[in-house]
């Protein structure tokens, strides 16, 4: 069994939880303190708002301990917001965790396609195509030399990978299918046995 937490500060928390519940072999657990934290084999920072789960992160003092667990090897997977926070540059703003080699750029289509669907194929993560919902959506606008992508909309980047890191700019957890969740669970798996 592995154990992956969802940070629970703010935002789409239940939904990755009950995503996370449906999968064999995955335990989900809460983390919103250090205790909790330190007891989780990979955690997902979940969609939101970024400033206000960014601040609470500092406000709880969660903010050092999971920069520590992250730098020390721990699978995490930030999804919309989440990508925000992960990002180790934010464009016009301060970044927040900064572990990821990527710049993102917040609220990156606009105000008429702020929240869209699609479908596309992510061939590291299913051979059938996935459902990708963007709400208020970030791209990645950069990405370093050790980021791997997996989804592009246009020239910008929607998902990358990076080692244990995962960024995706839409919400898996508001679909149906598990397939990106399985997919961060096997990276969790997978660093249990090295
Ligand atoms: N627009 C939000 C932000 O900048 C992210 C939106 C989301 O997580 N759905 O933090």
């Amino acid at each position: 069994m592995v154990r992956i937490g969802v940070l629970s500060i703010q935002g789409s928390v239940s939904e990755h939880m009950t995503r996370l519940s449906e999968l064999e072999g995955v335990i989900p657990v809460r983390v919103r303190d250090e205790e909790a934290l330190s007891e989780v084999d990979g955690l997902i920072i979940p969609g939101g708002e970024s400033t206000a789960i960014g601040r609470l992160l500092n406000e709880f003092n969660l903010m050092g301990p999971l920069r520590e667990r992250i730098e020390r090897g721990m699978p995490v997977w930030g999804t919309c917001a989440g990508l925000i926070l992960l990002a180790g540059e934010v464009e016009n703003e301060k970044p927040w965790i900064g572990a990821m080699d990527i710049v993102a750029r917040r609220n990156a289509f606009g105000r008429q396609t702020e929240s869209f669907r699609m479908k596309r194929t992510v061939p590291s993560v299913s051979d059938k195509p996935i459902e990708l919902v963007f709400i208020r959506a970030p791209i990645i606008v950069r990405a370093g030399e050790g980021v791997e992508v997996l989804v592009k909309t246009g020239d910008k980047i929607a998902a990358a990978r990076q080692g244990r890191m995962l960024a995706t700019s839409f919400h898996p957890e508001l679909t149906s299918g598990n397939d990106f969740h399985n997919y961060f669970a096997s990276i969790v798996r997978e660093c249990m046995k090295s």
